[in-house]
C-alpha cells in the first residue's frame, strides 16, 4: 500500500500527495498527516557520502509517492541551486556547546526558505499532474519571514498569485522592508491591524468558507497553502534534519547509530515536527528540546499536558515565534491519540470554544517521551547573543538565541551531555537591532538597514544580498486592512 494523506480530523479524506499539497487545508479544518511514517531506505553510511540535494530526494521521494523520480528531481535541482548562497545549503557551525544548524542561506535569510524554494515547484508539478486549470492563490498569514520567503518563491510563477497578511506592528523593520518592496505582478501584501494568531484564524477562516471557494472557482481561482500547515511545506523540512545527521557522520563528529540531540526555536511547531518525523525515519536523534520565548504556551504544554492560550501575548525581539495557537501541534496530538480523527476533533473543538485543552501527562510522557518543553525570557535571549559572541566570536540572532540559551539551560539542569544540533532559523541581519542591542554595539542615530553594516564588522560576516537589495528598493505594497476586512481585500485584489 503505497502512502498517502488523511487529515487529522476525518479519516476519509484520503489523498495523493500531490492533491494534499494543493488542498493545503482539509476542508474540515483539519491538516494532512501521511498514514503512515516511512524509513529511510539509505543507511546514514550512504546518506553521508551524498549530496545535499540528493538526500532530499530521497527523504521526500518517500513522502510525495505519487510524483514520479523525474519530477521530483527537477523540484529538487531547481529549488536547491545558486540560490543558496553556499552549495552546502544549510552549513553545520560548531561551538563548545552545540552544533548550529544554519537555515538562513537562501534568498531571504530565513530557514522558511529551506521549504520555500520547492513548494511553488511542488505546487505547479501537482496541479499540472491533476490537471488543474484554475490559477492557484495561495493565501498566507505570516510572522514575518514565511511571508517574504513564499513572496520569492511564488513571485511570476505563472499560475499562481500569491496574497501575504503580516501583522502591522508585529515584524522587525527588515522583515516589513523586505515583503513591501517585493516585486511581481502577482503579489500582494497586506499589513493587518492584529496580530499573528488573528491573520492566521483569518485566513484560516477563508480556506474553510464554502461561499468564498465557490466564488473563486466561478472566477478560475481555487485557494492554497503556503504556511506549514501545508504538507509540502513540512516535508521538505525533515531533510535538513537527515542530512545533518549525515553531516556530522561525514565530519567524524558521531559514531555511526551515536544519537544526538535536536533542538528547535518553536512557534507555529512545524520546524520541530519535520525533526519528530526525521527521528520516526530512524535518524538517530533522542531529545527534541522545543524552544519558546516569553509566548511559552508549549513550554507549558510539554510540562502539564495543559494546552492553554488564554494568557497574555507578548510582542518580543523573535517575532517569528510570537504566537500561541501552534498550528501544526495538532499533527502531534493525532498522532499521540493514537491516530484517532475523532479525538482530535474533540480537542480542537476544546480549544476554538474553551481556549484550551488537555492531554493527561502519563499518555503524553508514554507516546512521545522524547520532547521536552522550556522557554527564555527576554533577558536571557540577549545575554545568550552576547554570551555566544564572547565565547566564539560568532553572532546568532534572536530566534536561534532563544533555541540556544534553552539548550545551555536544558544542559545545565539535566548533565545530559549529548551532542545537539539546534536549528539556527535567520540571519542576524534580519533581527540587526536587537542584534546590536545585545552585543552592546547598538547606534540609535541608524536606521535598521544602516547598522548592517557595523554588525557586517563585527559579525566579520558580508552583508547579506537579501539586506543589499532593500536598500534602495521601490515600496510597492502599501494595503493596511483590518482583521475583518481580510475576505474584501482577498477579493478585490482578485478582481471578484
Ligand atoms: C518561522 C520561524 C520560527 C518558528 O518556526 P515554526 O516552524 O513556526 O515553529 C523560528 N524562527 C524563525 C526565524 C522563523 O522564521
Amino acid at each position: 500500500m503505497s502512502l498517502k494523506y488523511v487529515s487529522t480530523r476525518n479519516k476519509n479524506d484520503v489523498r495523493t500527495a500531490s492533491l494534499a499539497i494543493l488542498q493545503g487545508l482539509a476542508p474540515d479544518g483539519g491538516l494532512y498527516v501521511p498514514t503512515e511514517i516511512p524509513a529511510l531506505d539509505k543507511s546514514m553510511k550512504e546518506l553521508s557520502e551524498m549530496s545535499y540535494q540528493e538526500i532530499a530526494y530521497n527523504v521526500m521521494k518517500l513522502f510525495f509517492t505519487d510524483f514520479t523520480e523525474e519530477e521530483l528531481r527537477h523540484c529538487v535541482n531547481s529549488a536547491y541551486d545558486s540560490k543558496f548562497d553556499t552549495p552546502l545549503i544549510c552549513p553545520l557551525v560548531k561551538t563548545d556547546m552545540a552544533y548550529y544548524l544554519e537555515l538562513f542561506h537562501g534568498k531571504t535569510i530565513a530557514f522558511k526558505d529551506m521549504a520555500l524554494s520547492i513548494l511553488p515547484y511542488l505546487m505547479t508539478t501537482s496541479a499540472r499532474k491533476n490537471n488543474i486549470k484554475n490559477d492557484i492563490v495561495i493565501l498566507t498569514a505570516t510572522s514575518g519571514d514565511t511571508g517574504k520567503a513564499a513572496l520569492a518563491g511564488f513571485a511570476d510563477v505563472p499560475g499562481t498569485k500569491i496574497i501575504v497578511f503580516y501583522p502591522k506592528d508585529g515584524v522587525s523593520e527588515i522583515q516589513k522592508m523586505q515583503m513591501v518592496t517585493q516585486k511581481g505582478d502577482n503579489t500582494f501584501v497586506v499589513g493587518i491591524n492584529g496580530n499573528f494568531d488573528e491573520a492566521q484564524t483569518g485566513v484560516k477562516r477563508m480556506f474553510n468558507d464554502k461561499e468564498l471557494n465557490d466564488t473563486l472557482s466561478k472566477g478560475g481561482y481555487q485557494f492554497s497553502s503556503a504556511n506549514s500547515i501545508n504538507i509540502g511545506r513540512l516535508i521538505p523540512q525533515v531533510a535538513y534534519y537527515v542530512a545533518s545527521y549525515a553531516r556530522l557522520l561525514a565530519n567524524k563528529e558521531i559514531e555511526d547509530g551515536e544519537k544526538i540531540n535536536v533542538t528547535v526555536p518553536t512557534g507555529n511547531f512545524g520546524n520541530i515536527l519535520a525533526a519528530y518525523y526525521a527521528k520516526q525515519m530512524g535518524t538517530p536523534i533522542d531529545k527534541l528540546i522545543c524552544a519558546s520565548n516569553m509566548n511559552n504556551v508549549l513550554t507549558d504544554f510539554f510540562r502539564t499536558g495543559v494546552y492553554n492560550r488564554k494568557r497574555d501575548f507578548h510582542l518580543t525581539m523573535s517575532p517569528s515565534m510570537d504566537i500561541l495557537i501552534s498550528s501544526n501541534l495538532e499533527r502531534l496530538i493525532y498522532h499521540i491519540e493514537g491516530d484517532s480523527a475523532e479525538k482530535t476533533v474533540m480537542l480542537m473543538n476544546e480549544l476554538k470554544d474553551d481556549g484550551e485543552y488537555e492531554i493527561k501527562p502519563e499518555d503524553l510522557r508514554a507516546s512521545v517521551p522524547e520532547f521536552y518543553g522550556d522557554f527564555a525570557s527576554e533577558d536571557e535571549t540577549a545575554d545568550e547573543i552576547r554570551t555566544v559572541y564572547n565565547d566564539c566570536g560568532y553572532v546568532i540572532d534572536t530566534h536561534t538565541a532563544v533555541a540556544s540559551r534553552v539548550c545551555r539551560k536544558y544542559k545545565d539542569k539535566t548533565g545530559d551531555k549529548t551532542k545537539t544540533v539546534i536549528a539556527s532559523t535567520a540571519s542576524p541581519y534580519k533581527f540587526t537591532r536587537s542584534v546590536m542591542k545585545a552585543i552592546g554595539c547598538d547606534d540609535p542615530s541608524l536606521s535598521d538597514i544602516d547598522l548592517t553594516d557595523k554588525l557586517s564588522a563585527v559579525a566579520k560576516t558580508d552583508i547579506p544580498d537579501a539586506i543589499k537589495e532593500i536598500k534602495n528598493a521601490e515600496i510597492r505594497h502599501k494595503t493596511i486592512c483590518e482583521v475583518n476586512e481580510m475576505q474584501n481585500t482577498v477579493l478585490k485584489f482578485l478582481g471578484l
